[in-house]
């Protein structure tokens, strides 16, 4: 799906330095960083960032506070101040092509649109889709009454009743950090398997288990989250629900790439593996951001990005040289 739409750069012809996928805090600083470096490089990107529905970010040193849709447009602007583009579009494929010379290889990278461009290099930063448990009336708040994380949205919602709807181990690390912000705090156990050890740690800090399902979520008249229904009929209210929720890397179009996919851990999701500087075993090919670190923030996220790119320059730095070497050239730059 492509959603908010902003002002789109032309897709440039011929082979550019590198194209970067996905235009969210990874790829547009990986872009920075290569746009910086004289590198002719393009963001190709959907406009669906992982924080969209959230009205501020927070937990970034400067930026807190900002709407993640200013951050990501000046953040546009500041790549084109150098010279890079960005492009409002969904990859439909990527795959090798006929490499120019060993170890300098070639990327076809095509848009869903039909149009396409050969990149020298690609950087991956599609971020992940956060997968909500299947309970009714859940999905509506996602981002504002339903949130997965204590640093983002956790300041906001302090003494609250908040719930956690578990999903599985990494609730309950939820329910211990949600806790520090609240003293009203119920754990609805939703099906998982609490041990008994936990449920003495949850009593000893004022947790409160409920075991019964969640059979829906309920709204107030202004639309926002009065709390759930169970399955026996009891309603119990609350303000918040803190969601664990499956963490999916975005790999539609990107199987062309055959980068290696692999599990988190308990189920949490998928990831694409990534080396150094977000290296791939795919020679050509870098990762950064959620796609890879489904736990970064959008400081973390950045900054992957920023490395990456980084890499990427000295790695065509390394072959511009070998290159100019095998033609037995000279160049003014
Ligand atoms: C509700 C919510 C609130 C959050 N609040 C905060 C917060 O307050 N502070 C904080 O630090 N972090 C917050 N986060 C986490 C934050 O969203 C991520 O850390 C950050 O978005 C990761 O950046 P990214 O660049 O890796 O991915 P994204 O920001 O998700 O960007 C990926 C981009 O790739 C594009 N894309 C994907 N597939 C394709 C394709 N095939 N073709 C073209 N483009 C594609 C997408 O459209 C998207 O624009 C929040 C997350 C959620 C869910």
């Amino acid at each position: 799906m492509t959603t908010s739409p902003y002002a789109s750069d032309a897709l440039p012809g011929g082979t550019v330095d590198a194209v970067v996928i996905g235009g969210g805090a990874a790829g547009l600083n990986g872009a920075l960083m290569l746009a910086r470096s004289r590198r002719s490089v393009v963001v190709i990107d959907s406009g669906t960032p992982r924080n969209a529905p959230a009205g501020a970010m927070h937990g970034f040193l400067v930026l807190d506070g900002m709407p993640p849709a200013e951050i990501l447009g000046r953040g546009r602007e500041q790549v084109r101040q150098y010279g890079g583009r960005v492009v409002h579009g969904e990859v439909a494929s990527a795959e090798p092509a006929a490499p120019a010379a060993e170890g300098d290889p070639r990327f076809t990278v095509a848009l869903a649109d039909g149009r396409s461009v050969t990149a020298r290099r690609v950087l991956v930063a599609t971020g992940l889709r956060d997968v909500l448990p299947e309970v009714p009336g859940l999905a509506r708040h996602w981002g504002h009454g339903v949130v997965h994380c204590p640093y983002c949205h956790g300041w906001e919602v302090r003494d609250e009743p908040i719930g956690i709807l578990a999903t599985g181990p990494a609730s309950v690390h939820h329910a211990l950090l949600f806790r520090q912000l609240t003293e009203d705090l119920t754990y609805f156990t939703h099906g998982t398997h609490l041990e008994k050890d936990i449920r003495a740690r949850f009593a000893a800090r004022g947790i409160r288990v409920v075991d019964t399902p969640v059979r829906d979520v309920l709204d107030n008249e202004d639309g926002s989250l009065a709390g759930v229904r169970l399955a026996d009929g009891r309603v119990v209210s609350r303000r918040v629900l803190a969601v664990a929720t499956r963490l999916e890397v975005r790999s539609e179009g990107l199987d062309g790439l055959k980068l290696p996919v692999e599990d988190l851990p308990d189920g949490m999701g998928r990831r694409f593996v990534s080396g150094t500087a977000g290296s791939t075993e795919v020679p050509g090919v870098w990762v950064a951001g959620n796609a890879t670190d489904p736990m970064a923030q959008v400081g973390a996220s950045a900054a992957a990005g920023a490395l990456a790119g980084a890499h990427i320059n000295a790695l065509l730095a390394a072959a511009d040289t070998e290159a100019a070497l095998a033609a037995g050239g000279t160049s003014a730059r």
